[in-house]
């Protein structure tokens, strides 16, 4: 059935809040988790321009919107619209879904915890590893979050631009009291110390229409890769996974991420837990979508 066929005086909305929000996927997961799992909600895209964002989070809770996620640009511009923030999307400084809570939203961050749930369902362990992260901008950013809070060993973070991965590893580092994420230039990989790694590729170089393009294209990086998680998803085989798969490595790409980090807010919001069969029912329809607009 039409999932508009099925709204009544009591269903309850959600959405995406963003600048733009037309190519994003998210409608196909809430709205297939909430037919599969049963439950009477819809979701929907609102673009909100930056001078937007608190009149949209009080316009939210005033007509009663059980909750919101929040992409690009918005997601540290709107803290300072909620009323409580998790402790976590605290530390990060950056949030992607609100809760509704009495008189307000609180601000939570799925990115973080659907990536780390997206890599145990591809058996990536973190605890203790050695891993280079490539990138260091919004989603790098959640992604040294991640890695330091999980108990990584170390992580040797490599961007372009020194002084961006040298901000994050300082941010990432005092806010957890740790020292493991190493600030790098991308060229110095050649220094790394002498290990194999799970690489987790997170600029945004090779995503689509640039299919070509991959940050690093020498050969003898690739030999050092045990794992290499991309967190692009379109396309589906990048040429960092290629380059993996080529000097015997396992890859992966973001689809899951996008897809966990989706899981955890509907978790959220109806407070309920989706099913593994669920979840790997909604990927297929992510997959076969991505490859619809390859
Ligand atoms: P962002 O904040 O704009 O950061 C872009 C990063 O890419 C920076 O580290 C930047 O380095 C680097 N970069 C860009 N062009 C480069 C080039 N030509 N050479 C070397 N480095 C370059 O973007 P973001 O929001 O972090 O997103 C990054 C990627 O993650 C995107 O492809 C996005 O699609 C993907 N993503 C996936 C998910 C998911 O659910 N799977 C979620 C979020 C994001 P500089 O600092 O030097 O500029």
């Amino acid at each position: 059935m039409d999932t508009r066929e099925k709204i009544n005086g009591k269903t309850r909305v959600c959405g995406l809040m963003g600048y733009p929000v037309a190519h994003t996927l998210s409608p196909i997961i809430h709205n297939t988790l909430a037919e599969k799992m049963n439950l009477n909600m819809v979701y929907v895209p609102f673009p909100v321009a930056p001078e937007q964002v608190n009149h949209a989070i009080a316009g939210a809770y005033a007509l009663d919107l059980l909750g919101l996620n929040v992409t690009v640009p918005h997601k540290s511009a709107v803290i300072a619209g909620l009323k409580e923030m998790d402790e976590l999307a605290a530390k990060i400084g950056a949030v992607n879904t609100l809760v509704r809570v009495p008189g307000g939203y609180k601000g939570y961050n799925t990115d973080m915890t659907g990536l780390y749930r997206a890599l145990l369902s591809e058996q990536i362990q973190i605890r203790e590893k050695q891993i280079i992260l490539l990138g260091a901008g919004g989603a790098a950013r959640a992604v040294a979050f991640m890695c330091a809070y999980y108990g990584a060993r170390k992580v040797y973070l490599l961007n372009r631009t020194l002084d961006k991965a040298q901000r994050v590893a300082e941010e990432v580092n005092s806010a957890l009291s740790v020292d493991c994420i190493v600030p790098m230039r991308m060229e110095d990989y050649k220094n790394l110390p002498e290990e194999k790694y799970l690489a987790i590729q997170g600029t945004s170089v090779g995503l689509y229409p640039n299919v070509e393009d991959a940050v690093i294209r020498d050969m003898a990086f690739y030999e050092r890769i045990h794992t290499g998680y991309d967190l692009i998803y379109k396309p589906a085989k990048t040429m960092f996974m290629k380059y993996v798969e080529q000097a015997g490595g396992i890859a992966c790409n973001g689809l899951k991420m996008l897809l966990y980090q989706g899981i955890d807010a509907f978790e959220l919001w109806n407070q309920c837990k989706v099913p593994e069969e669920i979840a790997m029912e909604i990927y297929q329809r992510l997959e076969k979508e991505t490859r619809i607009h390859e």
